[in-house]
């Protein structure tokens, strides 16, 4: 395979852009590979700058749930630019968009548009910590909730409860207001609350955890976080960024019966375009500027295509049987692809959940950020490479979750079976 032209690129882009990219898991540093320039894309392919053609199974890192390039998503699209792009104004498809996440997620009776989840998660917790008067707030390891100060945050080492920034840049003192829990162990959380519990604000997760590799929640965990933020007043916030109208058409606490005080979302609402948004209860909610104190503004806030294009992809999810189809596909692959590593004979662990799915290299069941961090990166590295070889796009690092789209269909998974198995024998020689 040449890929002349985005090694060529890849050299003048490091001359211009930190690292040569504008988000940096994108530069395959944990993969130790060179990126590849892509050129275009359309359903569940993407193109390079050479002429490659892959499988992608990163779908923009989880919204594009329809595939790249939909036909009616960028009709919509277009048909809005010839109206205008932006007007800084109230406009018809943001409550056209509101209303159909609220119909979906019933917890959110009120909702606020922002252009990422970074900015989502960032308005959330100074909400809660405005609603609740408290200034903790506690986050899981191995949780991400974009890179706002506040969430860039690991636990102390040993007696230490406060956390320590996992980047400089972020000062201390804010380092200390965020408390550092293990996913899927309640007594870690029931811990903080001994010690702090009329200081925490809010407690925020990702009910299913994507940004470690895919790890399962288990149920009653999630419950035990509800019972406990009731007991002493603070905030849940559910951060459904990859999970919001992925796992079915609305968030995954439609699944678990949860009703999480404020959630979060992005990627799929904004159909491929860049959104965030924030929500939850009236009482809540209407804290937020202009009609409460907490202020939270954004120039391109509810930005007409952006609104467009998530409104379009909502109505094409909710018009079909889409979650039966993406859960029958995936099912399919993932059980063709654990034959394939025991024909290999290697250890592996696949998590997967709905169209989302992590394989990951290790001989241990992998539930929390411990076992994760215990994952072979190295073997994850050459497989991937091997794989890009074969014309499929995994993600460029172990801890990131594989996404099916509605495009993907019988021919590309078992595509990706052969090349997973042509991989394996490849990074096994
Ligand atoms: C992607 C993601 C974010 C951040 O969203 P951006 O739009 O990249 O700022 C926050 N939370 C979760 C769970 C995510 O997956």
């Amino acid at each position: 395979m040449n890929t002349d032209r985005s090694e060529e690129m890849f050299r003048i882009a490091c001359q211009y852009m930190p690292g040569g990219v504008n988000s940096p898991v994108r530069a395959f540093k944990a993969v130790k590979g060179n990126p590849i320039f892509i050129k275009e894309a359309r359903g569940s392919q993407v193109i390079d700058v050479d002429g490659n053609a892959y499988i992608d199974y990163v779908g923009s890192w989880g919204p594009l749930i329809l595939g790249h390039s939909h036909p009616q998503v960028i009709e919509a699209i277009c048909s809005m630019a010839t109206k205008g792009t932006s007007f800084g104004a109230p406009y018809e498809a943001e409550i056209e968009l509101a209303s159909l996440i609220s119909a979906a997620i019933p917890s959110i009776e009120m909702i606020r548009m922002v252009n990422s989840g970074t900015e989502a998660a960032m308005s959330a917790i100074r909400l809660a910590r405005a609603y609740t008067g408290r200034d903790k707030i506690v986050k899981f390891e191995g949780c991400y909730h974009g890179h706002a100060d506040s969430f860039l945050i690991k636990a102390g080492s040993g007696l230490l409860t406060s956390g320590v920034p996992t980047s400089p840049g972020v000062p201390a003192r804010t380092a200390e207001l965020t408390l550092i829990a293990t996913y899927n162990d309640l007594q870690s959380v029931i811990d903080l609350f001994n010690e702090h519990g009329q200081e925490i604000a809010a407690v925020i997760i990702e009910p299913v955890a994507g940004n470690m590799g895919l790890v399962i929640p288990d149920s009653e965990f999630l419950h035990g976080l509800r019972q406990l933020t009731l007991k002493y007043g603070s905030l849940l916030i559910f951060d459904e960024v990859i999970t919001g109208f992925r796992a079915c058409y609305g968030g995954f606490q439609n699944i678990v019966a949860i009703k999480p005080d404020l959630t979060i979302l992005g990627k799929i609402i904004g159909g491929g375009l860049p959104v965030g948004a924030y929500g939850g209860s009236r009482e809540i909610m209407k804290q937020v500027a202009p009609q409460g104190d907490v202020y939270q503004a954004g120039t391109l806030s509810g930005n007409p295509l952006a609104m467009t294009a998530g409104v379009e992809t909502l109505k094409i999810l909710a018009e079909n049987d889409w979650y039966d189809r993406l859960e029958v596909l995936t099912y399919y692959l993932i059980g063709k692809l654990k034959t394939v590593f025991e024909n290999h004979g290697l250890y592996y662990e696949i998590n997967r959940l709905a169209s989302m799915f992590t394989v990951f290299f290790t001989e241990e069941l992998v539930d929390n950020y411990t076992a994760v961090l215990n994952c072979d990166t190295e073997k994850y590295g050459a497989f991937h490479q091997a794989l890009l070889n074969e014309g499929v796009y995994f993600p460029p690092a172990q801890f990131e979750t594989c996404f099916l789209s509605c495009a993907h269909d019988m021919d590309d998974a078992n595509k990706t079976i052969e090349a997973v198995n042509r991989a394996l024998s490849i990074i096994q020689e």
